[in-house]
């Protein structure tokens, strides 16, 4: 058995080798690699297993090849996928290696629930939140369940505030089910009234109850992530609807931010308190926005200004926060709505007695009971590097997104999509760390994101715009730096032009 002490010691000089190797030139494994590893793969559980050393030699020779580079290289665009800095990665195995279960609030056991607490409002700080305005707050598996939290939230006031004129006991969701609470409100549907939905938010419709067909897109035709305020109201002063008003910040496609200022969140605001609604961002990159303060970036701190309004917000730990996967968060403004939903009723064993801290217990705020102790490498990580440190992750992010972008625009044979404004200079400080783009010749167009990934130097995602295919960077690895990643990327995207 070894102490704490010794542990942390051996993980730490692991990581740091791990660091010291240098960037993955590739990002994709060897198509050999890759057909090794499939086939190497064990289909039927052996009855005699093949015992730790062989194991691990088979994770490391057969099967670890023929993993993708994903996080560990900052040349993986592909998604939004994040990177996993190095704080992060040493309190990652210690999660592991103290296997803490953060369910229960047991002050006199542990400090796991303190430090998710803690993690918390230190990311409420980087935020820019008042972590007393959010006391309804906990790390989940991702955005998508954030989102699914916020909706279950948002689901159960909106059901309460369209039946605050009827008299008696509160009519809950939780407690009677989503018919019956439905009936006794007088309604007949709950609707979220958004703009550029992530598909997240529409999943989380399903599995809430309330439909994929209750997610109503209000875009203005011509700017697509921007709400369409007299369709909104409209919606809104139906009479039979309850309403939930989703933001998205900063959408996966373009990066572009539904709101553009506090006004605009105040008018969400004012509503919002009139028509009974909940207002819930998903910010799962966007809200890291807030971190920014030079004015190279001012388009980017006015568009997530005022979010602090909202009545919920999803968050990503495993996108730019770069803590390993799976790491999301959402913060509420309603303490008193969590327990209505996520309330884990008549577990005697697990009752966790008078705690002076106000530290809810984790399984009654929200999906899981037992859970993994995700807060840490969060803790780990902010506290390692403090709000100036992320600032400077996310400000390299940007320079090498508006280095590509500036690139693109250059180059005669790609056009930069989604632009902003009608002049170069705005276009660029709009750009936050998603580049959109497609090549102009329609034929290599259609086989862009397949060449680009061929090449394995670096790794992009394909979508659609205005009907046509386009490829798309999201740069979001801490690692990000313009001198060595640019000329990579120039390079590959010469040579795809070139063969
Ligand atoms: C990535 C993303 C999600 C889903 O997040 P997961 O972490 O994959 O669950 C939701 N919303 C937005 C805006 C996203 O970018």
């Amino acid at each position: 058995m070894h102490s704490n002490a010794e542990i942390i010691s051996r993980l730490s000089a692991a990581i740091a080798t791990i660091h010291q190797e240098p960037v993955p030139q590739t990002v994709l494994p060897a198509d050999e690699a890759l057909t090794h590893a499939r086939k190497s793969i064990q289909q039927h559980l052996p009855s005699t297993g093949l015992g730790l050393e062989e194991t691990i030699r088979h994770l490391q020779h057969d099967i670890a090849p023929g993993f993708n580079a994903g996080s560990r290289s900052p040349n993986y665009y592909g998604f939004v996928t994040g990177g996993v800095t190095q704080a992060a990665a040493l309190a990652d195995n210690l999660v592991t290696a103290y296997d803490q279960n953060v369910q229960v609030h047991l002050p006199k056991e542990t400090v796991a629930t303190n430090i998710e607490d803690a993690a918390l409002s230190l990311l409420c700080e980087l935020l820019k939140l008042d972590p007393s305005q959010w006391p309804h707050r906990i790390f989940t598996t991702g955005a998508t369940s954030s989102n699914t939290v916020g909706l279950a939230c948002a689901r159960e006031y909106v059901i309460t505030e369209a039946s605050a004129h009827k008299s008696g006991t509160t009519n809950s969701i939780g407690e009677l089910g989503i018919v019956r609470a439905l009936r006794n409100a007088g309604i007949d549907e709950i609707q979220i009234v958004t703009t550029v939905p992530h598909s997240s938010l529409i999943k989380a419709a399903s599995i809430l109850g309330l439909g994929r067909t209750s997610v109503k897109d209000v875009s203005l035709k011509d700017s697509p992530h921007k709400f369409d305020m007299p369709r909104l109201e409209k919606l809104l002063e139906q009479p039979g609807s309850a309403s939930i008003i989703a933001i998205s910040a900063s959408e996966v496609n373009t990066g572009l931010f539904a709101t553009s200022g506090l006004e605009e969140m105040q008018q969400f605001r004012k509503l919002a308190d009139t028509y009974g609604a909940w207002i819930h961002v998903d910010g799962a990159f966007g809200i890291f926005g807030r971190v920014l303060t030079s004015p190279a970036h001012q388009p980017i701190i006015d568009a997530s200004a005022g979010l602090e309004l909202a009545d919920s917000i999803t968050g990503d730990g495993h996108k730019l926060l770069n803590v390993p996967y799976d790491c999301g968060f959402f913060f509420s403004k309603h303490r008193e709505i969590a327990p209505r939903v996520f309330g884990n009723p008549n577990a005697a064993y697990l009752s966790t007695g008078p705690a002076s801290d106000n530290i809810a217990s984790p399984l009654n705020i929200g999906m899981e009971n037992s859970r993994r102790f995700r807060a840490l490498p969060v803790y780990a990580s902010l506290t390692a590097y403090g709000s100036d440190g992320y600032r400077d992750m996310l400000e390299r992010q940007i320079e090498l997104s508006r280095a590509v972008a500036e690139y693109l625009e250059d180059s005669e044979h790609y056009e930069l999509l989604a632009k902003v404004g009608d002049s170069r200079e705005i276009a660029m400080n709009n750009i936050y760390m998603i580049v959109l783009f497609r090549a102009k010749n329609e034929v290599l167009n259609k086989e862009l994101v397949n060449k680009i990934k061929d090449s394995k130097k670096i790794y992009l995602s394909g979508t659609a715009w205005e009907g046509k295919p386009a490829c798309r960077f999201a740069v979001s690895n801490w690692q990000a730096d313009v001198k060595r990643d640019l000329p990579i990327i120039k390079q590959v995207l010469e040579d795809v032009i070139n063969t």
